[in-house]
């Protein structure tokens, strides 16, 4: 960015009624998350499961299928302890914060690390869901959404000792049937608090100054980068 775009930009945010955020997988990179990369991270989150089941990423660690669901779930609790409850507010993240500052914003995301919400940036909705929420694989528009953060903790940790059983998996609260994670998917369900919290943000700032950030988004995203033009 030339000296003049970053002053055009900043009068831009000064001048603007609200913030529209809109962050891909681009951002989680520039995070440390990279969901298509097989490095050294790699096994350093999966551990054996990476060798056990020839895992070449991320990505295809969650789509996998598992010959039995206790090793799904050792994948996801390994996940999501390290990139999620374990997460640590990036630079990246300090900066948005401080360019939204006490403007009116929401955040727009097909993130299902969830990093915005856990760094309080709450005005938000997630396209794709998030890792954290489970759903019933038999009900899932019925029953209610399921937030896993301390029992994936807890799988983590029982995994670590070698005391992970079947038990432990986690279940539907209303009939006792499997969750599956609420993730873009046939089971997904989308948040529709948060949809309609984004709708009433668009309809009120539609006249309005909106400054859209673009982070980390190809050019040829179907899903934020061509509704938001
Ligand atoms: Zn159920």
């Amino acid at each position: 960015m030339t000296n003049k775009a970053a002053k055009i930009a900043k009068q831009w945010l000064d001048d603007a009624d609200a913030i529209l955020v809109t962050a891909s997988n681009g951002l989680s990179i520039s995070e440390g998350l990279n969901l298509f990369a097989n490095d050294k991270k790699l096994k350093e989150v999966l551990g054996d499961l990476v060798d056990k089941y020839h895992l070449p990423n991320l990505l295809t660690a969650f789509v996998f299928k598992y010959p039995n669901q206790l090793d799904y779930w050792r994948m996801v609790a390994r996940v999501v302890e390290y990139y999620g409850n374990n997460y640590e507010i990036s630079n990246y993240m300090q900066d948005i914060k401080k360019i939204i500052g006490n403007k009116s914003y929401f955040v727009w995301t097909s993130n299902i690390d969830h990093h915005f919400a856990l760094v309080g940036l709450t005005n938000l909705f997630e396209i794709e869901g998030n890792w954290f929420e489970g759903v019933c694989s038999n009900h899932p528009a019925e029953h209610s959404v399921h937030y896993l953060a301390s029992k994936l903790h807890e799988i983590y940790e029982k995994d670590q000792a070698g005391t992970l059983t079947e038990a432990d998996i986690p279940k539907c609260d209303e009939c006792g049937a499997p969750l599956a994670l609420n993730m873009a998917g046939e089971d997904f369900q989308i948040n529709q608090k948060q949809v309609q919290a984004f709708q009433d943000f668009i309809q009120k700032y539609e006249d309005k100054k909106l400054v859209v950030l673009e982070l980390g988004i190809g050019p040829r995203n179907q899903m934020i980068k061509a509704p938001s033009m």
